[in-house]
């Protein structure tokens, strides 16, 4: 089974060239290699775009033999396979069809989480098609099989099959239905329920305080979950400063994928597409199953607000979260919530 957000749930590629151009390094699979070169060789490389490089990949220069090839690149950072100029960009995808793209081309811009509830999705919104999305006023669920993400589809990317369910507190584990509980109630919430999106951290501070208190013996998690949702409780911020959620974001991106960018600008997006986005990193989080608990889900909700109030933009901000940003070095940084008092 998939799941994912009704409003994400008829996304298709349309073939913006974002994920192609953005100049990050892209792994290419040892299974991919020989059909991608086949690919290269038929289409010839020089072709595609000015300035493209005559090899396909490169291997980074004294990495161990494992390391895996990538994609060359022109001088502008755009993937040689890319060109501009004609209606299906890809020329892997041209020449020799979805299959032989890399795993991260044929993700892009999902971003899954398999546990032993099937595949939950949510979507990269540096993708422009994903980004539009978010501009919706339809209500919002969680959609069980979309026709855009069937269940006999690839999706690949946190693998929690064989993990135990996300913790509550250090210590302490939530069970898969409560898992899927806080999902349900904490999109609602989000998106619906709280008045704007300063209300939504004043409730979500003191509901995920609240049901971190939960203790095995007082009865389902998933009532006391359920429960907490229920009440009108607002906390104090707890929030840092925003000049300090970011400075977690940008810290944990690998010195070699730092780039120098211009200073963010973006207005900070409406409402309606705020809290879009911010369901959107609520649902299949990768935070909470990789933190320490409801506090490192919150805190990384907390980054995702503090970068659109800071001007990034829906785009740039998961430019950071989703692609440049190592996730467990965000998980460890927003993990030091959950020793806060
Ligand atoms: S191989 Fe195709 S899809 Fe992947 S980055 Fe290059 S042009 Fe884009």
């Amino acid at each position: 089974m998939t799941r994912c957000l009704s409003f994400h749930a008829t996304y298709r590629c349309r073939d913006s060239g974002a994920c192609c151009t953005a100049g990050w390094p892209i792994p290419v699979e040892a299974d991919r290699v020989h059909g991608l070169m086949a690919a290269a060789s038929r289409i010839g490389i020089r072709h595609t775009t000015e300035g493209a490089a005559a090899e396909a990949l490169v291997v980074p220069t004294g990495a161990p033999p494992e390391t895996p090839a990538l994609l060359a690149t022109t001088q502008t950072g755009a993937c040689v396979f890319y060109d501009a100029t004609t209606g299906h960009h890809c020329g892997v995808h041209r020449a020799a069809g979805h299959a032989a793209l890399p795993l991260a081309c044929r993700q892009f811009p999902r971003v899954v989480v398999v546990d032993p509830r099937g595949a939950s999705l949510t979507l990269s919104h540096f993708c422009p098609t994903a980004a539009a999305l978010l501009d919706s006023r339809d209500p919002v669920r969680i959609v069980d099989d979309a026709p855009a993400f069937p269940s006999d589809g690839e999706y690949v990317g946190l693998d929690a099959r064989a993990s135990l369910p996300p913790l509550l507190r250090p210590n302490l584990l939530m069970d898969w239905d409560a898992v899927s509980v806080w999902e349900g109630r904490s999109v609602a919430l989000i998106t619906t329920d709280a008045a704007s999106t300063a209300d939504t951290f004043a409730r979500l501070g003191a509901i995920v305080d609240d049901v971190r208190n939960w203790r095995p013996g007082e009865g389902a998690l998933t009532t006391r979950i359920e429960a907490a949702f229920a009440t009108d409780r607002r906390r104090d911020s707890h929030t840092p400063p925003a000049a300090e959620l970011i400075a977690d974001v940008l810290d944990a991106v690998p010195s070699d994928l730092r780039m120098s960018d211009a200073a963010p600008r973006e207005p900070r997006p409406a409402e309606h597409i705020t809290r879009r986005f911010l369901a959107a990193h609520a649902f299949a989080s990768w935070p909470l199953h990789m933190g320490s608990g409801l506090r490192t889900w919150l805190r990384s909700l907390e980054a995702a607000d503090a970068l659109l109030n800071s001007g990034y933009g829906v785009r740039g901000a998961d430019r950071l979260l989703r692609h440049l940003a190592d996730p467990a070095a965000l998980a460890r940084r927003w993990a030091r919530a959950e020793r806060e008092s």
